[in-house]
């Protein structure tokens, strides 16, 4: 299918690629995300990312009919929308709609913590703007809130060929409209977010105090809600709690429905153990699924980081995954104060040290080898053990781009599974992290 690829050309550090379907972007995202992105990396490419568009010119003479005309065809869930574009769009660029095809409604597990949240979800993607508009989901970190959000954009495209599904977190709204002010591109802001079907936004509490900001979200709102376009918001707490926010802006994120997802209970993490080691193939007994459910109750993003880590010790000695192995695991990873909060500037000064390296080495933009594996490795541990979304632990670490968080994330995964000498490095800085932030 490679060859169905055609780069359009570099637009600052993004490199556009064009694919004539979405099964083809799909594939490309799904195999290809992560070596690609590792080859530029890897060959001091100034490219900070690549954006996969679907552009219909490339497979068809004819443009293809975008709208679903024969609802017969589908006699279980008929179409409630149809979603026209004028015949001039039809051969228009397709919005790249940034889903991470790991987050779907079919690997996430359902319990009381969530239920409520998973049923308005669904509810939204499969008749979008006619359930709850907008739906409003607010929770801890790490309970699934972005999961479900790019659940409903992915559920919504399989539903409406040719609906037009943007994700963006709160702090790339933020840069982007910076920048749309900055280079004049007001108009081009505009179109990205008004010209969609379902926007679906990300951590809302991130534009706190941020007037200007708020201001653009507040007209892109409103334009949207005016124009039946569905709006999916998620946030750390209730409207009502949202602090540095403008009441009209308060009341309406009111206006539809508003779900909360809590801590899950232990049959939950259990399940989300076993769902998550299902789609990772490892083979785990249930009893050691029951001691990490024990352990970890609060976040889900946790849960799963404990279980990589016991499966990770594992294959690097060769052993299987045993009740004791796991018991050796959980002691070097709890024996602090969990509880004591770990902040960014702790684990990025404790990673510098530990390599022998400085601050600014980690924050800089030298990709020799130890340096990038330094700072990959102090990512991973921010995403680990602070609530920092991917797009701030990019900025903190010299303003890189959310996807670049992201990769380093699944590399220090793999890495732990493969080197003892990186599952180490993770280890002692986690215990020397933690034994810090608990003093
Ligand atoms: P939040 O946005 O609320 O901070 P995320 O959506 O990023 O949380 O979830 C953190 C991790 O936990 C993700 O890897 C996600 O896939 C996983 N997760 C959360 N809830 C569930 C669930 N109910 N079933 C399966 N995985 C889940
Ligand atoms: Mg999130």
């Amino acid at each position: 299918f490679l060859d169905l690829v055609e780069p359009q050309g570099v637009m600052g550090s993004v490199l556009y690629l064009d694919v004539p379907n979405d099964l083809t972007r799909d594939m490309l995202e799904q195999r290809l995300r992560l070596p690609v992105t590792e080859a530029l990396v890897e060959n001091a490419v100034d490219i900070a990312q690549f954006k996969i568009v679907v552009n219909l010119e490339l497979e068809h003479e004819e443009p293809l009919p975008d709208v679903i005309d024969d609802p017969a065809a589908d006699p279980v869930v008929p179409p409630v929308a149809t979603y026209e574009r004028d015949p001039g769009e039809k051969n228009q660029r397709r919005v790249d709609s940034r889903l991470n095809p790991k987050y779907t409604f079919d690997n996430f597990v359902i319990g009381g913590s969530n239920r409520f949240a998973h049923a308005a979800a669904l509810a939204v993607a499969e008749t979008p703007a006619k359930a709850y508009n907008p739906l409003f989901i607010y929770g801890d970190s790490g309970l699934g809130k972005t999961h479900l959000l790019h659940a409903i954009g992915h559920y919504a495209e399989g539903m409406y060929p040719g609906i037009r599904v943007r994700y963006v977190s709160s702090e790339e709204f933020t840069n982007d409209f910076i920048n749309s002010i900055a280079n004049n591109l007001n108009q081009s802001f505009q179109q990205r977010y008004r010209e969609v079907d379902v926007l679906l936004i990300d951590d809302i509490q991130f534009l706190r105090g941020k007037e200007s900001t708020q201001e653009a979200f507040f007209h892109t709102f409103n334009t949207l809600h005016d124009h039946n376009k569905q709006v999916v918001i998620t946030s750390d707490v209730a409207p009502k709690h949202l602090q540095g926010f403008e009441d009209r802006m308060v009341s309406r994120f009111e206006w539809g429905l508003i779900t909360d997802v809590t801590a899950p209970d232990l049959e939950t993490r259990i399940a989300i153990l076993r769902k998550k080691a299902e789609a990772e193939r490892i083979q785990i007994p249930p009893e050691v699924l029951s001691v990490i459910a024990d352990k970890v109750q609060s976040n889900i993003r946790e849960l799963e980081g404990t279980l990589i880590r016991v499966t990770a010790f594992a294959s690097l000695n060769r052993l299987p995954v045993t009740m004791e192995l796991a018991q050796t695991v959980l002691k070097d990873l709890f024996s602090f104060d969990e509880e004591a909060p770990v902040s960014p500037s702790d684990i990025i000064s404790h990673t510098a040290n530990y390599f022998k390296l400085t601050v600014d080495d980690l924050h800089g933009s030298s990709r020799s080898q130890t340096i990038a594996l330094a700072r990959q490795i102090a990512m991973y541990l921010c995403r680990e053990m602070t609530s920092m979304s991917l797009p701030k632990i990019g900025q903190l670490f010299g303003n890189r781009d959310h996807t670049t968080v992201m990769y380093a994330n699944k590399k220090i995964e793999k890495l732990m599974q493969e080197r003892r000498s990186v599952y180490t490095q993770v280890t002692e800085l986690t215990a020397r992290i933690r034994q810090r932030a608990g003093a």
